[in-house]
């Protein structure tokens, strides 16, 4: 008498628990600000109007940021006024050479949603 066994292998597929990591996504876009307090460049939400004080530093303000390609560095960039006014006012305070909005993007970044989403 020949038995045959059936092994039926129940693979029950991995549902995921609706996990939606909505949080991040990916088509917000970004710039650089600049925080004077710490001296740091933070990457903020283009839709947040600057000069804005730091939600993580209310005493300290956000403003835009330059960066300076052979310093390597984000610098507070002046005033549209002064800028307009002031020759040089647009150039690195060290080395005063050519300050552009494009740079590489700083690692931190600061959100400014509220907590308020649970
Ligand atoms: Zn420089």
């Amino acid at each position: 008498m020949i038995r045959k066994f059936l092994f039926v292998l129940c693979l029950a597929p991995l549902v995921g628990c609706g996990s939606e990591d909505s949080t991040i996504t990916e088509d917000v876009l970004w710039k650089v600000a600049y925080d004077r307090k710490s001296k740091q460049a933070y990457l903020i939400e283009t839709s947040v109007q600057l000069p804005v004080s730091n939600p993580e530093n209310p005493r300290s303000q956000l403003q835009p940021a330059l960066y300076c390609a052979s310093c390597q560095k984000w610098y507070p960039a002046p005033p549209l006024e002064q800028l307009n006014r002031t020759p040089g006012a647009g150039k690195c305070p060290k080395d005063s050479g050519p300050l552009t909005i494009d740079g590489p993007p700083p690692e931190q970044k600061l959100s400014f949603r509220p907590e308020a989403s649970k």
